[in-house]
């Protein structure tokens, strides 16, 4: 019993230490104008089989007619289907996402990606794509958010490469 309450305590001030010396303690400041950018050029959406089945039940489409229509298989994994000419995503028209309420987990959380957090310049590139990133009528998201996002990101990608 000690042993496990202590080592529920060193985890807590291990975590809170952690969270101390990250470059983004203070926040971020973010909010999304919805100008589409970041559903451009390349870069991959990637599903769990999971989410194309509720992406497919949002968007009331019968599942094999959703992966037929918008959905890759690829190394293994689920995507949606790109533009072969532009990479754009496919449910991107005249600059808006045309599935915005059933857009996967992947799409939700971003700017919140572990490779745009991991150093202020892997987010200085990612604001270079974002204009919501710095936007002067951007709010200041605060750590306990960043972090929210960033551990339901790191979940859903651990469910990728099941299907
Ligand atoms: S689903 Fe919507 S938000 Fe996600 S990449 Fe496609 S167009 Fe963008
Ligand atoms: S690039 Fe940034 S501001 Fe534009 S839609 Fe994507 S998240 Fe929103």
């Amino acid at each position: 019993m000690t042993n496990t309450s202590d080592n529920t305590s060193d985890k807590r001030i291990s975590e809170s230490d952690q969270a101390l010396t990250l470059w983004y303690r203070s926040g971020l400041r973010f909010t999304c104008t919805g100008c589409g950018a970041c559903c451009t050029g390349t870069g991959r959406v990637w599903l769990s089989e999971e989410e194309v089945i509720e992406m497919a039940e949002r968007l009331d489409i019968v599942v094999d007619e959703f992966v037929s229509q918008s959905v890759d298989r690829e190394a293994g994994r689920w995507a949606l289907r790109e533009d072969p000419q532009t990479g754009d995503c496919t449910f991107l028209q005249g600059g808006r996402c045309t599935a915005y309420k059933a857009r996967p987990r992947q799409c939700r959380t971003f700017p919140w990606w572990p490779s745009t957090l991991e150093s202020q310049a892997t987010w200085a590139e990612a604001k270079r794509v974002c204009e919501g990133i710095d936007h002067s009528e951007s709010t200041l998201v605060p750590l306990s958010e960043i972090q929210s996002e960033l551990r339901q990101e790191r979940l859903g990608r651990a469910k990728w490469g099941r299907s």
